[in-house]
């Protein structure tokens, strides 16, 4: 195999192209923009070494990997399995991690699917369905340690932090036959009159059961399923000792009651609306515009072209622009920008309500216009154009004056809050891909170590691939 060659390719531009390319060189592939370059390197070449490295795998891992289309080629010969490095310019690339570059995420997602353990973002607990056995278990291993004949309350929270009267919800579950609520922490009876304020909010539990657990553990089981009934998958033990503890039946914080789907693989990648910051759409970073890249030398004046932004159309209307709102703020084209004042410099860079004459005049002073309105501000007006554009040079242009900041809401780790929450032996799936290689390795080596007989069938296979890969990067002195 000493070439690649590739006959009739038609992927979206391409026009039914055969090129013949060497094998192991370093290939530049050149051409105007649009002519689909990337769709030859990416879209077809890549795409079908990819398809074949994926057809490598196990089916157990395949099946997660999800089926991979064919680009619309006739024959591609001399393509081994591929992997593709995506080069992105770095001011928009945070960073690439060894999990990132390499398919290793992909396993990696498939792993935290499998045997992840979600928590609440909020309150770090660990979020799990649980059977109403389940619950018995835990209940009679937490109270009846010592104490076989200790008795526990059985609650369901009906009403959780609500506004209210609820005499309705009271005089119903007396004809029901409950003849006990807890309100507030205050144990009443449904046939007598309770009487709460409206306006403030309030915790209302039924009272299902009052029983020794350790001496009957299937009438515990059956008030938590008659609780969980009438909670919607809550149930509230209370002990002797006024000490309560909160049970979720689904998947969701038994605290402030979020709820949590079943994990899936696609929830792990930044690429798609299941798993993508909101904020950021999953691309980590948040850019905005900056005043001291707008304007980078205080020295300069406006004629000397100091607003950066504009120093190509300096003497096109924009210029006259400035030139209305200096006149207005009591400086001129010709006052260095360091000889401002501060209001006079948030004028110019954040704009102003007050409405200002704004004279213009052609080049060649054969028309003159004037009118009035208000200056919106260097860095609205960016960020207007900004958003307004369909020109991608006219946005590359704008991004020069902007810089880049980490997303205030993942931290620049470009994933949604919850599916960070969800850890492997208390690392989310971040921490993990920002381990260096070995770091990585030993992690899969401790935790392949520690798993239980069930995770760690299931991890197996998910693990050998991952730890393949990693000892290949390893073995190849991989820098990052
Ligand atoms: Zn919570
Ligand atoms: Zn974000």
């Amino acid at each position: 195999m000493k070439k690649i060659v590739i006959k009739g390719a038609r992927e979206h531009n391409l026009k039914d192209i055969t090129v013949e390319l060497p094998r192991d060189k370093f290939i530049v592939i050149t051409g105007v923009s649009g002519s689909g370059k990337s769709t030859l390197a990416f879209d077809t070449i890549y795409a079908e070494g990819q398809r074949r490295y994926v057809e490598s795998l196990s089916a157990y891992a395949r099946q997660f990997l999800g089926q991979m289309d064919k680009p619309d080629v006739d024959f591609i010969d001399g393509l081994s399995p591929a992997i593709s490095i995506e080069q992105k310019t770095t001011s928009k690339n945070p960073r690439s991690t060894v999990g990132t570059v390499t398919e290793i995420y992909d396993y990696l997602r498939l792993l935290f699917a499998r045997i992840g353990v979600p928590h609440c973002p909020e309150h770090n607990i660990r979020i799990e369905s649980q059977s109403p056995e389940g619950i018995a278990d835990s209940i009679i291993a937490k109270t009846c340690k010592n104490d076989q004949s200790r008795q526990v309350t059985v609650l369901a929270p009906v009403v959780r932090q609500k506004k209210g009267t609820y005499g309705q919800l009271f005089s119903d579950l007396n004809a029901e036959g409950f003849m006990r609520v807890r309100v507030n922490g205050e144990i009443l009876r449904t046939d007598e009159e309770i009487e709460l304020d409206r306006y403030k909010k309030h915790d209302i539990q039924i009272v299902m059961d009052r029983l020794s657990p350790a001496q009957d553990r299937s009438r515990l089981v059956e008030a938590i399923e008659n609780a969980l009934k009438k909670a919607e998958g809550l149930v509230i033990v209370l002990d002797a000792d006024g000490k309560e503890w909160l049970y979720s039946a689904k998947m969701a914080c038994p605290v402030c009651g979020m709820a949590f789907e079943e994990l899936q693989p696609r929830m792990f990648s930044f690429n798609s609306p299941f798993g993508a910051c909101e904020t950021c759409n999953g691309l980590g970073i948040r850019m905005e515009f900056d005043p001291d890249l707008i304007i980078p030398d205080m020295d300069l004046c406006i004629a000397d072209g100091a607003v950066a932004l504009y120093r190509n159309a300096i003497d096109g209307w924009r210029g006259q622009y400035l030139a209305a709102v200096a006149k207005h703020f009591g400086f001129d084209i010709f006052t260095p920008m360091k000889a401002l004042t501060k209001d006079q410099y948030n004028a110019l860079m954040y704009g102003s309500d007050e409405r200002i004459k704004f004279s213009m005049s052609m080049k060649n002073g054969d028309a003159y216009w004037s009118h009035n309105g208000q200056w919106e501000g260097l860095i609205p007006q960016s960020v207007r154009l900004y958003g307004q554009t369909n020109s991608e040079y006219r946005r590359e242009e704008l991004e020069k004056f902007m810089r880049v900041l980490p997303c205030p809401a993942c931290n620049g780790k470009r994933l949604k809050e919850k599916v960070l929450a969800v850890k492997i032996a208390e690392r989310s799936i971040v921490d993990v891909t920002d381990l260096s290689a070995s770091d990585c390795i030993a992690f899969f080596e401790k935790l392949e170590a520690s798993l239980g007989e069930k995770d760690r069938e299931i991890a197996r296979q998910v693990l050998s691939e991952i730890r393949s890969r990693l000892g290949f990067l390893d073995h190849v002195a991989w820098a990052t």
